[in-house]
């Protein structure tokens, strides 16, 4: 009896990975030699000169010879080494790719880099997450060899077959439970015809979706609409796939209630609904209330999270059928909802959807708008102060239909605004910080058991000249904006204009009234902390700004001792206008409103009228009525007296108007180019020479190139920043063909990052 041999071929195949290889990535090819069934978008662990990271397979082939290497090194035609694990099958969608290549070219980044930035942080990376929810299992997989049918028993021939059918490869406990035992098991792995092999098994990726059950979870159940919240309901259901829709209501008229109406709408069709909000301190509240009504298919995601948490969500969502209900933050816009039926931008006005850096640099509501059009989800925009960009597009002109809330549910009247000119209590002898007025009411506060929120316009808002007699501010010649002083590593200060790049010198007195109260405008928040611990006794104080809620739900952790009432007074940044609802505060103050008024940006005025408007917002939730106390030099600025007079849509109609004379954004298209290096005149210099290179390029389409200019904050971390500035028709695609690339002759130790429609320079 001759025994007959059988040339059992495992399917060689090879795969494309795509790994973290430097700054842009690179491709390297491996085999799938463990029958892992790889296939394109699925995440995998393999070494690259022995070190352990993940990558994404970008490609997939079948190869006729055996071209990878056996445990034993048997095989001499080696030329790949084979990957060492599936992270996550199928984790790139092909069309949420496609799509997302769109976005990169948006974006003037590379495709690896826009994908590495979309996916949950170090997934595809070098950085092992923690392994909570792994846990190690056998594999079990055929060894690839010429078989001796003799040797083989039936049963043990029909695992080899179950195994080939599987791709090569199971795990151990899917064998038992096809209804092999251990010992034809073991026999096979004796004979040395199979291997088998600890490995990391992640729960949550095989766990069943549980249903919900609503009845153990007392759901809350929906408000009943006011007509003006119905309307909108109604407007929403009128829109198309793809649509867009403002919802125009102060804080208080019920928008919030009436993304929950949607969301159950859009839920009880099969559809997820994505709803994101511009801070990360506002994600808690907005949680706890759609947990309430929508129980435990609420999901987070958000740089709160940890890196195994976001990566949890995400798998959740790759796996589970049922629709989710994601709130997150702006970089919650990529997750790979599949059938998405609507996303909700609160506070659409937000400058933090906007992602400065690093690259790339993407606004979450133009992102928002790709995806809709791509998934045919409808968009919603709330705003109590929508964008001068968003309310240009309203219906019939633009393409956003738009439904308002005009009444507070509550019927509390908005809060009262009172200016004080702080001019006159300069002339009346007051030196400091805070107003008599302001004064007063602070120091009121512990007898009438109230609080107030006190705003001091963050740092780099310190950054012109002006007078404080007279609340002149030096602006340049050429343009109509304040002059930035810059100061250098020695001290010298000097102005300059970020538009024209006109630049003067520091004067020391004001050249309206020769006062020499003329000086550099602005004080930090630790500054103004110090102020008032000195001059406001038995008044207590807490600081509220990045540094003092850094950390994992720091913003909850500081609102908490606020609202417990451990202090009276929280003093703040930008981040405290923002969402935040406390009963007992009935006061808002902003300290030096000038700050905000003259940051020579593109959208200066429109953005601290709606942070005025918003930090109003704060005082008088609860019973008592608020107020507004508004410092500054400037009290004709049109932003205060469309704060005090409250009509928000006639500032956007003038400032429009005026914007469109003058072609600036949005009715044309700007373009940042920031160069930071730790070596100023090699970063000028490059600075200089990418201008010069780009010049005739933009020229050619319509485009014009200002700078290079400092940045605002011309030096930051060690780094000095310099940029440019390219300003293009309304409409126009950047400037720079896709095949041109801006990095070339930017050395080393520069780095060029470009940030398409900028919201701040
Ligand atoms: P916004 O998001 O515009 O600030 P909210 O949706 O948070 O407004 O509503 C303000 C308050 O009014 C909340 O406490 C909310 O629960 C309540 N509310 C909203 N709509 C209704 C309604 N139709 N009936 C009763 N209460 C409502
Ligand atoms: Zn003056
Ligand atoms: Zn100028």
């Amino acid at each position: 009896m001759t025994s007959a041999s059988i040339d059992f071929e495992l399917p060689h195949v090879e795969v494309d990975i795509w790994l973290p290889v430097g700054k842009e990535g690179r491709e390297f090819t491996y085999a799938d030699n463990r029958g892992l069934g790889l296939d394109l978008g699925d995440l995998v662990r393999v070494h690259l000169r022995g070190r352990p990271m993940n990558g994404l397979v970008i490609a997939r082939r079948t190869s006729k010879s055996i071209n990878y290497l056996n445990k034993d090194e048997t095989f001499e035609r080696k030329v790949l080494s084979g990957v060492d694990e599936l992270i996550q099958k199928a984790a790139v969608d092909k069309e949420w790719r496609l799509w997302l290549e769109e976005v990169a070219v948006s974006c003037h980044i590379s495709p690896f880099r826009m994908l590495k930035a979309a996916l949950p942080p170090g997934w595809l990376g070098q950085r092992n997450l923690r392994k909570q929810s792994l846990q190690d299992l056998w594999w079990v997989y055929l060894v690839d060899i010429s078989f001796d049918e003799n040797l083989l028993t039936r049963r043990q021939a029909e695992l080899i077959e179950l195994l080939k059918n599987s791709g090569g490869g199971l795990w151990q406990k899917n064998i038992y439970k096809s209804g092999f035992s251990s010992v034809i098991l073991q026999n096979l792995i004796a004979q040395g015809f199979a291997n088998r092999e600890k490995r990391k098994k992640d729960l949550d990726y095989d766990k069943k979706d549980k249903p919900l059950t609503c009845s153990s979870l007392k759901l809350e159940n929906p408000s009943q609409l006011t007509c003006e919240q119905l309307d909108a309901v109604t407007t929403y259901g009128d829109l198309n796939p793809g649509d867009k829709l403002l919802i125009w209501g102060v804080t208080g008229s019920g928008k919030t209630e009436v993304y929950m109406h949607i969301a159950s709408k859009e839920l009880a069709l099969g559809k997820s609904c994505l709803i994101l909000t511009p801070e990360i301190g506002l994600i808690p509240q907005l949680v706890d209330r759609f947990k309430k009504r929508f129980g435990p298919r609420v999901h987070e995601y958000h740089s709160g999270c940890s890196d195994a948490e976001r990566v949890r969500t995400w798998r959740e969502i790759l796996a589970t059928k049922e629709p989710l209900l994601l709130i997150g933050t702006r970089s919650a816009v990529f997750l790979p909802l599949s059938t998405l039926g609507l996303i909700v931008l609160d506070e659409e006005h937000d400058s933090s959807y906007k992602q400065e850096s690093p690259m790339p640099c993407y606004h979450a509501r133009e992102i928002a708008f790709s995806r809709a059009v791509k998934t045919g989800a409808r968009v919603v925009l709330g705003s109590a102060t929508p964008s001068l960009s968003t309310w240009k597009e309203l219906s019939p002109k633009g393409s956003i239909a738009l439904a308002r809330l005009e009444h507070r549910i509550s019927n509390n009247p908005l809060p009262g605004v009172s200016v004080i000119d702080m001019r006159q209590e300069l002339s009346c002898g007051n030196r400091g910080l805070i107003s008599r007025t302001l004064m007063q009411h602070l120091a009121g506060l512990p007898e009438a058991g109230e609080q107030a929120v006190v705003l001091v316009p963050r740092r780099g808002f310190s950054s012109f000249l002006s007078c404080r007699s007279c609340g002149e501010v030096v602006e340049c010649p050429n343009c109509d904006v304040a002059l930035t002083v810059h100061r250098d590593g020695d001290g010298r200060e000097w102005l300059r204009c970020h538009w024209c790049d006109y630049r003067s010198n520091v004067g020391t007195h004001c050249s309206e009234c020769g006062s020499n109260a003329f000086k550099p405008f602005g004080a930090g928040t630790q500054r103004v902390m110090d102020y008032l611990t000195k001059e406001l006794e038995g008044v207590k104080l807490l600081r509220f700004d990045r540094d003092t809620t850094r950390g994992r739900d720091g913003h909850r952790k500081l609102l908490e001792r606020f609202a417990s009432g451990e202090a009276d007074v929280l003093v703040g940044t930008q981040m405290l206008a923002k969402g935040m609802d406390l009963p007992r505060v009935t006061l808002a103050a902003v300290l030096a409103a000038d700050g905000l008024l003259h940051r020579p940006d593109l959208f200066a005025k429109e953005q601290s009228l709606q942070l005025l408007m918003q930090l109003a917002g704060r005082a008088g939730r609860g019973e008592r009525p608020g107020k507004l106390i508004v410092q500054t030099y400037c009290p004709e600025h049109p932003v205060i007296k469309h704060l005090v007079d409250g009509r928000y849509e006639e500032f956007l109609r003038k400032e429009s108007l005026l914007r469109k004379e003058a072609s600036l954004v949005p009715f044309s298209r700007a373009c940042l180019l920031r160069l930071s290096g730790e070596s100023a005149s090699c970063t000028a210099t490059a600075a200089a020479a990418l201008a010069e290179r780009i010049k005739p390029l933009c020229i050619t389409q319509g485009w014009s190139v200002l700078g290079p200019a400092p940045s605002l904050i011309a030096r930051i971390a060690g780094r000095s920043r310099w940029q440019l500035l390219l300003h293009g028709p309304e409409g126009s695609t950047l400037p720079f063909a896709e095949g041109f690339d801006l990095w070339s002759g930017i050395p080393r130790g520069v780095n060029l990052s470009v940030d398409p429609d900028p919201l701040q320079l």
